[in-house]
């Protein structure tokens, strides 16, 4: 079947599955009140699953707002001839104010002096607010009114959202889930004085994945998913108060590059912290941390699937290969698949499970998937 390999799949590889994106994105609309829109989070090369493709097929799905973490990665989907809101949710240095007027950015406010120093550059501006309700990490002092009033008056900066963020939305303990509700009131009470003031409320938004799960009820314009998109949500955090059937979009896969058999007693890979307890037959894969696959995965329990069954990795994962028992495995040839994170017949391992085995959560792991990966 293989006898051609094409060029883009010899050796690591992600393939990502259309059909489950569309339909986490019918199911993120669902849930979201009438007049709400999706915010899709494409940040660090859409978690991995590649911006391009990602956006570009969000886009035909009728999603028109964008939200990244850099600037660069915001001009990077302009190129790709992304439409829509883009919004870039982290710091850019302000000498860069027009490339943002030039590729149709919208910039996070993060504090009032970036805001002074934005104003300066002589462009026009557009940008959200965020507000910081206890996060502590980006945004202005919700109690910082006037401020966040002056902002609003800013002669080259246009702000057409307002946000703030979330620290523990992902948890249902009593203490946070009163922690995230005191941060939801200071957001909604700041917008309450601001309007007092004469100010025009501009969209505004409060939700990430796990906000839109467990806190499902606010009414803003926009839901900023992300993981949630993905299908990829971290199964060691708590049940949600929504429960939505997300499917996961992305699997990782590599090749069986060489099959070689070892003497019981005989080490393999860096260390010798592997020693075959029996005769054994072994494959060397094309893929090692990296391209993402967590090196701490090493001497656990982790597999991956060929032909359907399953495959422990053994010995140390290395920067560009890693080695698999293959002695259960029936009829296993150089050139198989082997499937990291994804479904291969009856067998299928969840981005969740290899990101707890590796002490991490999906984000990280996905985020974190090499730029050689194709
Ligand atoms: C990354 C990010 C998101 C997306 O979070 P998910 O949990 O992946 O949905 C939303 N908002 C901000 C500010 C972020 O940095």
């Amino acid at each position: 079947m293989n006898t051609m390999i094409e060029q883009k799949e010899d050796r690591a590889w992600v393939e990502l599955d259309f059909n489950h994106l569309k339909h986490n994105v019918n199911e993120l609309k669902k849930a979201m009140p009438e007049d709400c829109d999706l915010m899709a989070v494409v940040k660090a090369k859409a978690y991995g699953h590649g911006a391009f493709e990602v956006a570009t097929h969000l886009n035909r799905l009728g999603v028109k707002a964008f939200a990244v973490a850099t600037i660069d990665e915001g001009i990077e989907l302009r190129r790709y001839g992304i439409h829509g809101e883009i919004l870039i949710l982290g710091f850019t240095s302000p000498d860069r104010a027009k490339e943002l007027y030039k590729y149709d950015l919208i910039q996070t406010l993060i504090c009032y002096n970036y805001a002074l120093q934005l104003n300066k550059q002589g462009y026009a501006i557009k940008a959200h607010i965020k507000i910081d309700t206890g996060m502590h990490r980006l945004g202005f002092d919700n109690n910082d009114v006037e401020a966040i009033k002056k902002a609003f008056t800013m002669k080259q900066i246009s702000i057409c959202g307002i946000y703030t963020h979330l620290s523990v939305s992902d948890s249902l303990a009593k203490e946070d889930v009163c922690f995230s509700q005191l941060q939801i009131q200071r957001f909604y009470d700041l917008l309450e004085g601001l309007e007092k003031e004469g100010i025009e409320i501009p969209k505004t938004h409060i939700q990430s994945s796990y906000g839109l799960l467990n806190y499902p009820e606010l009414k803003c314009n926009y839901v900023r998913a992300g993981i949630s998109l993905y299908g990829a949500l971290d199964s060691s955090t708590n049940k949600t108060r929504l429960q939505l059937d997300l499917r996961p979009v992305l699997s990782l896969k590599s090749r069986v590059v060489l099959l070689r058999q070892v003497k019981s007693g005989d080490s393999v890979g860096y260390g010798r912290s592997f020693i075959a307890r029996r005769d054994s037959n072994i494959a060397i894969l094309s893929i090692g941390y990296g391209d993402g696959v967590p090196r701490n995965l090493s001497g656990g329990n982790s597999n991956v699937i060929i032909n359907g069954q399953r495959a422990p990795i053994i010995g140390q994962i290395c920067m560009d290969q890693l080695i698999v028992d293959v002695t259960d495995i029936d009829h296993v040839s150089t050139g198989n698949i082997a499937t990291l994170i994804g479904k291969d017949g009856n067998e299928e391992i969840l981005a969740t499970f290899v990101a707890s085995e590796a002490k991490s959560i999906p984000n990280e792991l996905l985020s974190r998937i090499g730029s050689r990966v194709k």
